[in-house]
């Protein structure tokens, strides 16, 4: 035998059971999305090297170290989208959906970057992605906030944290990054190696390490908050006052930056101390500049990615916490040769009224048979039978709750059966 490939290391696959747990995070997004007038786009996974170099900025992490990226058979350069937004807005100014409108986008699926592969960070992982343009308000950045916590709502999380901060317009930013400079250079002794790194190159990225050993460094730095221009002051006081009234919890965290260049004024972050390091399940901010950077008419936009690993993580802790929307609710044991065609017709029958069934196919005695339907997960076993063929009846075996077997009448089993599932 030759030997067998494995997937590419940080690549993982998603077996059914995850799937399951990810199915209903993915449905209960759609439905909070769609209640708040949110529409889904699909964007191609490959874009032009060029468009994260110039959107994300070409001293980040991401475009320094991070992007899978390549040349296609004529040479030219392609990456695989480490993020979305930066497609996002590319569709929209391609497709005329951005200037002079109101649009409130979301989209899903995989995003790749190269990182050091270890709990919670992959480099094949998975995001939702919200983002609405058009509107200067913060009262949009709000509503983004209120949808997160509807969906944290709608899976039973309430252990999440929410932290905002603002980062102010890039003039403002800008005198406070020389600042931040010139204190970081006065304890470059202290910083280490990925801060020593980033001291000249995207000095704001120093307040985001994660090194214990940095924390005092941080702790003593400058805070943005005391550089901020007036407009941009306004618009966070305006966002802290519409959660207040939303009645929405949230700390004020004068150290959250973002990876990306293109964040201005408003950022958030929703936070768990239940995954270890990788605490970020999902991260949002206001970009007004990135549309024009993109060669668009200058549109203000806002928006947030959540972490679908993590967050399945998360709900994997609370177990007991997903029903199997594609498991069989019944499984069907054909006792005899002689009713398989009746059996695949009552199976059918019973699809047509809007049950999951697995039907047995193949052969298998009696045992058998009802092993496979134990372990199809399914909640009853039906037993079809010559006897029950000849009296159009269907034996039913509740696998769950041992209680007794009953015969039910191929005629009213769907409706037997939908009652006892509710
Ligand atoms: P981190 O600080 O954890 O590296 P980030 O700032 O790079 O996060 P964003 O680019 O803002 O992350 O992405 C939004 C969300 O996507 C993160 O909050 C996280 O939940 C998730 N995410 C980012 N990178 C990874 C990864 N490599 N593997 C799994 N999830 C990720
Ligand atoms: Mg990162």
């Amino acid at each position: 035998m030759s030997k067998s490939i494995q997937a590419v290391r940080g690549m993982n696959d998603l077996l059914p059971d995850v799937v399951a747990r990810w199915q209903r995070i993915e449905a209960a997004a759609r439905t909070a999305l769609a209640a708040y007038g949110y529409r889904e786009i699909r964007l191609p996974l490959v874009e032009k090297t060029e468009l994260f170099a110039r959107s994300i900025g070409s001293l980040t992490d991401i475009v320094e170290k991070e992007m899978y990226t390549f040349e296609d058979r004529n040479g030219e350069s392609l990456t695989l989208r480490p993020e979305g937004t930066a497609g996002c807005v590319r569709a929209g100014i391609e497709n005329g959906l951005l200037h002079n409108q109101v649009q409130r986008l979301w989209y899903t699926g995989p995003m790749f970057r190269h990182e050091r592969p270890q709990k919670g960070r992959y480099r094949q992982f998975h995001q939702i992605g919200v983002e609405a343009f058009g509107i200067d308000t913060p009262d949009v950045d709000a509503e983004l906030i209120l949808l997160c916590a509807r969906l944290w709502r709608e899976l039973g999380l309430n252990g999440l944290t929410l932290e905002i901060n603002t980062l102010g317009t890039p003039e403002a930013r800008a005198v406070y990054r020389t600042e931040l400079v010139r204190y970081l250079e006065s304890r470059q002794a202290e910083l280490d190696e990925d801060s020593q790194r980033r001291l000249h190159k995207n000095p704001l990225r120093v307040l985001d390490s994660k090194n214990p050993a940095m924390q005092g460094v941080i702790a003593g730095a400058p805070a943005l908050m005391d550089y901020l221009d007036d407009t941009s002051r306004q618009h966070f006081d305006a966002l802290r006052g519409y959660l207040d009234a939303a009645g929405i919890p949230y700390k004020v965290n004068p150290r959250l930056v973002r990876g990306l260049d293109y964040y201005t004024r408003a950022v958030f972050e929703w936070t768990t101390d239940r995954l270890g390091a990788q605490s970020a399940v999902c991260a949002g901010g206001r970009y007004d500049g990135l549309v024009g950077l993109l060669g668009g008419q200058p549109t203000p936009a806002v928006g947030f990615a959540v972490g679908l690993e993590r967050l399945a993580e998360l709900l994997a802790l609370d177990a007991g916490n997903t029903t199997d929307t594609q498991a069989a609710q019944a499984y069907l044991a054909v006792l005899d040769e002689s009713v398989r065609p009746q059996a695949l017709r009552l199976a059918e029958t019973l699809r047509d009224q809007g049950l999951r069934v697995e039907f047995n196919c193949g052969s298998g005695g009696l045992k058998a048979q009802l092993k496979r339907a134990d372990r199809s997960g399914a909640r009853f076993a039906l037993l079809l039978g010559p006897d029950e063929a000849a009296r159009a009846s269907v034996s039913v075996k509740d696998l769950r709750h041992g209680a007794e077997q009953a015969t039910v009448s191929q005629a009213a089993l769907g409706d037997y059966l939908k009652q006892r599932l509710a």
